[in-house]
Formats: structure tokens, sequence, C-alpha cells
């Protein structure tokens, strides 16, 4: 059998007053999108190192608040997820199934699948009000934390923790971090398509079952050309 052989390229990128240097390996191979998620994962890691550089940040473990507001998450990282739980022991994989059930029970009613005609802004304020856990927490910390959604990683703090389970999230801090987990929103479709994480399984049920296949550096190309950035 032929070895798998990847390829491996430093970043060079400019977002904002951050420079950043990454390294990044992908397969040579034609491969499903999902395939090149650990390599993008890596990228926004080092994204947040930068932009978190130097920085008190608030954010520990234990501190769930923020899991309770809305994730937006792309057809892609959808896929790695769902190809995530599907990995999961059985019994794991149904209590995590029983809380995306519950979380769909209340989203799917209050409209959070058909979006039409709902800003975002209004979608994540209704969202938070619910107090609807993520259905990977798991005693206020994230379960899958290597492999939360990159915009998990993109969010962080500086102001007191309490404040971040305020229901108008009033005096919050975010760090200024480049949204790169914008790029994956596009890397399949043309449109800028996403879905909330808690609504995965219900996602799952009217996914496209078809996808492109390219090759790891063709997928990376196309994530930087969507966030308009040189390398
Ligand atoms: S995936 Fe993890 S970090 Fe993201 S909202 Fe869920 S529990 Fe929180």
């Amino acid at each position: 059998m032929a070895e798998k052989t990847t390829s491996t390229a430093t970043l060079r990128l400019s977002a904002g007053e951050l420079r950043i240097a990454h390294p990044i390996t992908v397969p040579d191979a034609p491969v499903p999108a999902r395939d090149v998620v650990p390599a993008l994962q890596g990228l926004v890691n080092a994204v947040v190192a930068a932009a978190e550089s130097g920085k008190a940040i608030s954010c520990r473990k234990g501190c769930g608040a923020c899991c309770r507001q809305l994730v937006p998450v792309s057809r892609t990282e959808g896929e790695r997820l769902l190809d995530l739980v599907d990995a999961l022991p059985k019994e794991r994989r149904g209590e995590i199934k029983r809380r995306f059930a519950a979380a769909e029970a209340v989203l799917v009613p209050a409209g959070f699948m058909d979006r039409t005609g709902k800003t975002d802004r209004e979608l994540s304020t209704a969202y938070f009000a619910r107090g609807l856990p993520c259905p990977f927490l798991e005693e206020e910390s994230c379960s899958i934390h290597a492999d939360r959604p990159l915009v998990c990683r993109e969010y962080l703090v500086t102001s007191p923790p309490e404040l971040c389970a305020g229901p108008a999230q009033d005096g919050v801090t975010p760090v200024a971090v480049p949204k790169f987990s914008l790029g994956a929103r596009k890397l399949q479709e043309e449109k800028d398509g996403w879905f909330p994480l808690a609504l995965l399984m219900a996602w799952s049920r009217q996914r496209p079952r078809t996808g492109a296949r390219r090759t790891g550096p063709e997928w990376v190309q196309r994530f930087l050309k969507n966030l308009g950035t040189g390398h």
C-alpha cells in the first residue's frame, strides 16, 4: 500500500498588527475538507497565542459561561465533529447525543434552524437568554478541548469572569483576535454557511452527503483566500 505523504509549509500572515509565521502540515492526496481541520486548528491556535500575548486572560478551566453562547459552526467543522462523536465509545456517544437531542427540542421550535429574517445579533442574544449549555460542556469545562471549534478558540476575555454570565454581558472585554474561523465557513460552499453547534445532529440529518476532495495545500489556499490574506 502506498504511504500517505504530507507537505509542510510555513505560512507568513499579517492580521492587523499581528505578524504570524506558522508551519502547517497537510495531506498531499485529495481529501475531504474535514481532513485539514487539525491543521487549521493549529493555525488558529498560533493566531490566538499571538493575540493574547502579554494580556492577563481571565478564562480558566471550570468557567463555562461562554459555552452557553451560540457557537456558529461551518459545514467542514460540523463534519469533523460528527466523526468525533461517531468515534466515541457507545455509552458516551449515547450521553452526548441525548444532550444534543435536549438542546434540539428547545432550539428547533424557537427557530434557530431556519434563521431567515433574523440578524446574527438577535440570534445570539436570544440564544444566550436560554442558558443552554453546549452538549460538550461537562463540569463547566470543554470535554473536547483539543478538538473544539475554531470560534471557541478565538474567544478569550480580560474582564472579570463573573461578567460573562451576566444577561447582557455588560463590561465583558474580549481579546481582539482576528477571526480566522470565518475562513472555514466558505471552504466547501460559496455562501457563508453556518449552523449553531448545539444543532449538530439536526443539521447532520439534512446536510449534503457529497463534497469535493482537494489536496491539503489546495484547501489551505482556499481557506486563506476566504480570509483575503496572503502567505
Ligand atoms: S465546544 Fe467546548 S469550548 Fe466550545 S462551546 Fe462547547 S464546551 Fe465550550
